[in-house]
């Protein structure tokens, strides 16, 4: 049969010491215990107000973190923190090549862990290649199972800690021990189970290479100083096997050992150049150096450089790393713009906001009076924890008067609304004027116990057009 597709070779990984593994195995502590220990921070915020640090509460509509609150009306601010991490990603990648990818991000942290898992239950490179390729037998069984057992374990601890940045954390892992969760809750924690399992167990590097979009055009963010994972073909090459007390004179510093090639997580040869499915981890340049430390060579055979200075040096010059320049500079304008906006936002963030719809119909009635009314649904976001009363006031309009009607603790113009909540009223402005064109009106809003202040500009209505 034709095969239109070459067969995916099954990549296993080999265990490797070094500086780039030490710094690997670091960051992945520290991510993971961040994800997994986050949720359980505490940050007391008075009574009846969730004292989890981090959580998004859905159906309070809100966002904590530390000590700042998110209502759906500030949603701006996790979009200004989005397009931050987003330019933020630009600029290292710039200057480090896809440090993020090799190091932080979460597909790479939680494969490296099962690839760990794996390497410890079926032993390394050589012993896993051996026991997948060979026959079924009782050990082979009892180690894939066993595997596997511990990776959904890992997984479903994933799963759960997500879903604990939604919940009340203690709370939930309690209930988890009194078997009383909630079906969505379960059918989360199996969805992200399973895609956890998938992605790190079976996925792995195809996720890099195939399914991640930032990976296809990062590349568009490098230059001839951004750093990468380079092999120094000038000192390398011609490459062959090299035998103790063989000359090293004509030929070059690769013994073609491969260990370059067999620790490499995506299974590619950074001798044929970078190429796509390179993420930076470093791996290949720990192994490099190991074997040059044999060798009795210089270390550097394969690693972190920029294409300028590895020219240079080949030329036997030296350029110095180039980390700022226009490229850098305009991704940290962008990060400075927007960051600057966030803080002014945040800095100025009030805890009282007031949002007025005028009535659609009827736009205005005329009392028997001869008065003209005209009517408005105001909502009064109190995001204080305590209640409010409230004062409201239209100018604009000569001798106006305010009605308030709705529920809640109404009295004439004074409104209350509960803490960290939106109060609802109907409003309704009376004025004796002559009919005429529509007139810009200014409700105030006014806190009675602070003088705190809040305006809306609308329309007051008279006539017909
Ligand atoms: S080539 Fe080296 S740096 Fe790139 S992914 Fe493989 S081991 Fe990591
Ligand atoms: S580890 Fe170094 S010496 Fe060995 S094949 Fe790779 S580049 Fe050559």
């Amino acid at each position: 049969m034709l095969e239109l597709f070459a067969k995916q070779e099954k990549v296993y990984p080999k265990r490797v010491w070094g500086k780039y593994r030490k710094l690997k195995w670091i960051t992945m502590i520290l991510t993971l215990g961040i994800y997994y220990l986050a949720p359980f921070i505490r940050w007391e915020r008075g009574p009846g107000i969730p004292d989890q640090a981090i959580l998004i509460d859905l159906p309070a509509r809100r966002a904590y973190w530390f000590w700042i609150e998110i209502w759906p009306q500030e949603v701006y601010l996790l979009t200004g923190i989005l397009i931050l991490a987003a330019i933020a990603l630009f600029v290292v990648t710039s200057m480090f090549g896809r440090v993020w990818c090799g190091y932080f991000c979460p597909q790479t942290v939680w494969t490296d862990l099962y690839v760990w898992v794996e390497r410890i239950v079926q032993g390394d490179r050589a012993a896993r290649k051996r026991l997948h390729e060979g026959p079924w037998t009782f050990d082979k069984v009892r180690k894939i199972i066993i595997t596997h057992f511990i990776w959904l374990v890992i997984a479903w601890c994933t799963a759960g800690s997500f879903v604990l940045y939604f919940n009340d954390a203690p709370t939930l892992v309690r209930s988890f021990f009194e078997f009383n969760v909630s079906p969505t809750v379960l059918g989360f924690i199996a969805s992200l189970t399973f895609s956890t399992y998938l992605m790190a167990g079976f996925s792995r590097e195809q996720v890099c290479t195939y399914m991640c979009p930032y990976a296809r055009f990062q590349s568009a963010m490098f230059d001839r100083d951004t750093l990468i994972i380079g092999y120094d073909t000038d000192r390398g090459e011609p490459r062959g096997k090299h035998k103790a007390g063989d000359s090293w004179e004509g030929r070059g510093h690769c013994v073609d050992c491969t260990a370059c090639v067999q620790v490499c997580p995506t299974g590619i040869d950074i001798r044929n150049g970078l190429q796509m499915q390179c993420i930076a981890c470093g791996l290949c340049v720990d192994a490099c150096n190991n074997i040059m430390d044999k060798l009795g060579l210089p270390r550097g055979l394969i690693r972190y450089d920029t294409v300028n200075h590895m020219e240079a040096e080949v030329k036997g010059g030296k350029e110095k790393f180039n980390i700022m320049r226009m490229r850098t500079l305009y991704y940290a304008t962008i990060m400075a713009i927007v960051g600057g906006i966030m803080l002014y936002a945040l800095i100025n963030r009030t805890e009282l906001e007031l949002h007025v719809l005028h009535d659609r119909a009827p736009v205005f009635v005329q009392l028997s009076s001869g008065e003209i009314r005209n009517g408005y649904t105001i909502k009064i976001l109190n995001k204080t924890h305590d209640n409010r009363t409230f004062t409201l006031d239209v100018d604009g309009l000569p001798n106006a008067q305010i009605e308030v009607k709705g529920a809640g603790d109404v009295d004439d113009k004074h409104i209350t609304v509960s803490a960290d909540s939106v109060g609802e009223y109907h409003v309704f402005i009376n004025a004796d004027i002559e009919p005429g064109a529509p007139r810009d009106i200014t409700l105030t809003l006014t806190d009675r116990d602070n003088g705190i202040k809040d305006e809306y500009t609308s329309t007051f209505i008279s006539q017909r057009k």
